[in-house]
């Protein structure tokens, strides 16, 4: 018996020195398996109490129990230290000064003209109950003309110069309809007019009207900001890339009045308190009745005449500016979404959109569209 109490003891006071001095949570954790592992010595002792002789088993039971309590403690002790200690290192290693300038300093930018004003009208429309809304680029044919009451063949196709899309250079994931055709294909010696599963880079943001309805029911009150293309050369006023904000309002009993509020509210936000809006009368396929709106000029203030006399090339002397195409929504389109809950016979809604490189050229005096593209800072770092 005083041979296991003493090596109980030894066991102890090498297991004490051994944790001491172990400089590692791993070396740590060897350490628990060798000193009171499964195979370890201590454990195999108070394993074999049962077979000691009786008076033996309290003695050398309470030696062995005191020794393993004894080593988990400072085991666990030694645990926080250790972890303790990484932390500190850890820390000191990575600290970082957030306050220091950055290597080399850079002056802070700000987002480019265009961005700024979409968000401006995002801004007003919000204001107004509407949501933002975003859809695909690259777009059917069917969203872009079909439902927007173009059909096949009709002349305003043409009017807008479309990209047409190669539907075999298309992830087949992304293809929501299959075997698209190219316009101009040829199927059986004749060949195809554009159709509505032709794929196309979106000529206007208004194809949004039509995947809104589908996902939403009425009402509905969204904004579409957007960016896209049409076949246009690239010169002062025209670009094959440029940017429109899609508007559309559907319940029950909007009416053409609400239009006009609507779009007066946005100009004078936009350009200012003074200003009025003015409706004629246009065309578009997808409203009936359609209007063009034209705001009163915020640099002659309407009269057409700057203070020395001469005549405001803003508005080339008419004191109004042109700022959006709009109407209400032609019965047509609802009829495409009809299994939406967009009866024709029961809603209307009306539908705007506008160039917001136009907006943003009119309302920063910008006289080349060219600039909002070539990121010449010293011009776009004068609108901060
Ligand atoms: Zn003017």
């Amino acid at each position: 018996m005083a041979d296991i109490q003493a090596k109980i003891d030894d066991l102890r006071s090498q297991a004490e020195a051994a944790i001491a001095g172990a400089s590692s949570v791993e070396a740590l954790e060897e350490l628990r398996v060798r000193y009171l592992g499964r195979k370890a010595e201590l454990t195999q002792i108070l394993r074999g109490i049962g077979e000691l002789a009786p008076e033996e088993r309290g003695p050398v039971g309470q030696a062995a129990n005191a020794a393993r309590q004894a080593l988990e403690a400072l085991l666990e002790r030694r645990r926080s230290e250790l972890e303790a200690d990484q932390l500190e290192r850890g820390l000191a290693a990575e600290a970082i000064d957030v306050t220091l300038p950055g290597s080399p300093a850079v002056p802070v930018g700000s987002p480019n003209l265009l961005i700024r004003t979409q968000r401006e009208i995002e801004d007003i429309f919000c204001g107004l109950g509407y949501r933002v809304m975003e859809g695909p680029e690259v777009e059917l044919d069917y969203y872009n003309f079909t439902a927007l009451n173009h059909p096949p063949g009709h002349p305003a196709r043409m009017a807008q110069d479309t990209f047409y899309v190669d539907p075999a250079t298309l992830d087949p994931e992304l293809r929501l309809v299959p075997a698209p055709t190219l316009p101009g294909e040829v199927v059986d010696g004749d060949p195809l007019p554009p159709g509505p599963e032709d794929v196309v880079l979106r000529t206007h943001t208004s194809p949004m009207q039509v995947r809104a309805m589908e996902a939403q029911e009425p009402p509905i009150f969204i904004v579409v900001p957007g960016r896209c293309y049409r076949s246009d050369p690239f010169d002062a006023t025209h670009s094959p890339i440029f940017h429109q904000v899609e508007g559309l309002a559907v319940s029950e009993t909007i009416t053409l009045a609400d239009l006009k509020g609507t779009l007066d509210e946005f100009a004078r936000a936009m350009f200012g308190p003074e200003r009025r809006s003015r409706f004629r009368p246009g065309f578009f396929p997808f409203t009936e009745p359609s209007v063009e709106v034209d705001v009163s000029c915020f640099r002659c203030g309407g009269t057409g005449e700057l203070p020395d006399g001469s005549r405001d090339s803003i508005c080339k002397g008419t004191g109004w500016i042109e700022i959006l195409g709009s109407g209400m929504v032609d019965p047509n389109v609802f009829g495409f979404v009809k299994a939406n809950g967009y009866d024709p016979d029961a809603i209307q809604g009306f539908a705007f959109g506008m160039g917001i490189d136009r907006i943003a050229m009119l309302k920063y005096g910008v006289t080349d569209l060219r600039k909002f593209f070539e990121n010449d800072v010293r011009v776009l770092g004068q609108f901060r």
